[in-house]
């Protein structure tokens, strides 16, 4: 993901979408000695006022972290819902290779939330669901996804 980022891939903002503090932590732990600016080379700034959702998606996230003490897990939820904010596929967004990648990475840092997803769901659309039914929203117009018309949309490949 960094390395996409730093040549401008994907839709991750200034600093991974992540707190200055955490994106210099992350740095100084893992790419020491490496001078990366914070700046998205895309030139895209965090516009986290379009995304009223932030905290809760973060919140979720860490509900199903396998290591919520770890910072590594908190950095990850962050690059994760800055994700959210782009119009591709989360892995696309994310600038993965694959959302083969992108599955392994959640079955990773947040197994229980990985294996709610049965039915293989698109993952963005997958994550929001998991918050509207936390607050019992029921924001789809049919009854199951069997029988609605938006089923490709939510379930289609993600390639
Ligand atoms: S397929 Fe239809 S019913 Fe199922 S989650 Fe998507 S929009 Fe909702």
């Amino acid at each position: 993901m960094l390395a996409s980022w730093c040549v401008g891939e994907g839709v991750l903002p200034d600093f991974l979408g992540l707190e200055p503090k955490q994106f210099r932590a992350l740095q100084a732990r893992y790419f020491k000695g490496i001078r990366i600016t914070g700046r998205a080379t895309s030139g895209r700034r965090p516009d986290f006022s379009r995304m009223l959702e932030r905290e809760d998606l973060l919140g979720m996230l860490m509900a199903h972290a396998g290591t919520a003490d770890r910072e590594e897990t908190h950095w990850i939820a962050g690059i994760l819902v800055a994700g959210c904010l782009g119009d591709d596929h989360l892995w696309q967004d994310l600038g993965l290779w694959s959302r083969v990648e992108l599955s392994g990475l959640i079955a990773h840092n947040f197994p229980t939330l990985a294996a709610k997803n049965t039915q293989d769901m698109k993952w963005k659309k997958f994550l929001y669901k998991q918050l509207c039914e936390a607050e019992g929203i029921r924001a789809c117009r049919a009854p199951s996804c069997e029988v609605c018309v938006d089923y490709r949309v939510c379930f289609g490949p993600e390639e």
